[in-house]
């Protein structure tokens, strides 16, 4: 259940509330928007009557949710999350982010020399693996913490935020000095358990698609994390596996809007994983962008086809910097800024 407190509600009237939410058995999520506050009630609230708490002083309106997603739908907070980091970077509300850096970390030099180029071009956010997911065991598998202690390092020298996947729950503490925002691959968008543990950090986390799972499904995911209290979570569209063969995946442009009207949680477009091919990344950037993500995903490497992974899909530097700037144009275009 929802219940929307007036503008005007004091926080003893919001506390009263709480605590009569609770009493009648149900978890309740609070979140302070701009003009009000929305208190979600999750729990067993079928057999609750609604009036009851309607009448209680202070509260505008209550009602139930019918989505079998309750803290990712849009009513808990109607104007939209914003992530906001550190470094005073945000991903949501009206500039776009960008992302950036290799798919693995390989080595200082190629790790200093992204995140000089991404500063350089204006992003904000430096991201590289360290654990990477592999179809095959016998590829590259990254560097486990040591690379992501480079990666750290480099964020740090050059003001950016540090995103680095995780791929299992015994890799969040020792991730956690250094990792800025935590990302959960496609393959593990439905390890509840990991998901359940990322709910209780207080570091945002980047949540991609499942290569064949819904819209709603993704949304499901992602209440694992908000349920434990950790609302900092991001959604990721990389592409669904269709039968396309042209390209990696298919990347659902459409899945944005969708988003954006079912959730308030903001959501990347990645189009490296989401085509897997360099030449298709920048016009479905653009689309990503035009169609209202709040932030893309790209994948860059100053020596592009010899990167340790996702080579095919890697963009140069000077692809990367042309990409920024037409980003820009498309940004402005949409009523956004880059
Ligand atoms: C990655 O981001 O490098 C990656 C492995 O992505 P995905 O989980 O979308 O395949
Ligand atoms: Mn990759």
């Amino acid at each position: 259940m929802i219940v929307a407190m007036q503008e005007k509600a004091t926080e003893d009237q919001i506390d009263a509330v709480t605590n009569a939410m609770m009493e009648a058995g149900v978890n309740v999520h609070r979140t302070t928007g701009v003009s009000q506050t929305i208190l979600a009630g999750v729990g067993p609230t079928a057999s609750l009557d609604l009036e009851t708490f309607e009448q209680l002083p202070g509260v505008l309106n209550v009602h139930r949710i019918t989505a079998p997603y309750k803290l990712a739908g849009r009513a808990f907070r109607p104007e939209g999350t914003v992530v906001e980091f550190p470094n005073g970077a945000k991903i949501g509300g009206n500039q776009v982010a960008v992302i950036a850096g290799p798919c693995a970390i390989e080595n200082s030099e190629q790790i200093f020399t992204i995140a000089k180029c991404v500063k350089a071009a204006g992003a904000k956010f430096l991201r590289g693996g360290a654990f990477k997911p592999r179809s095959s065991p016998y590829a590259f598998q990254g560097l486990g913490i040591p690379g992501l202690k480079l990666m750290h390092e480099a964020a740090e020298e050059n003001g950016l935020m540090a995103v680095s996947e995780v791929m299992e729950l015994s890799q969040i503490e020792a991730m956690l000095p250094y990792t800025d925002c935590f990302q959960v691959g496609a393959r593990n968008m439905q390890n509840f358990n990991l998901l359940r543990e990322l709910g209780q950090i207080r570091k945002p986390v980047l949540l991609k698609r499942g290569i064949a799972a819904t819209i709603e499904e993704l949304l499901l995911s992602s209440e694992y994390i908000m349920s434990g209290g950790n609302y900092d979570v991001i959604l990721c569209e990389r592409g669904i596996r269709t039968y396309e063969t042209s390209t990696r995946n298919t990347m659902d442009i459409s899945a944005i809007p969708v988003v954006h009207k079912l959730s308030h949680l903001p959501i990347v477009g990645d189009p490296s994983h989401g085509t897997g091919r360099r030449d298709m990344v920048a016009p479905m950037a653009k689309a990503a962008v035009a169609a209202g993500a709040d932030a893309i995903l790209v994948e860059i490497h100053p020596n592009a086809d010899k990167a340790a992974s996702d080579a095919a899909q890697t963009l140069y530097f000077d692809q990367f910097e042309k990409l920024m700037a037409d980003l820009c144009v498309i940004a402005t275009a949409v009523g956004r800024t880059l």
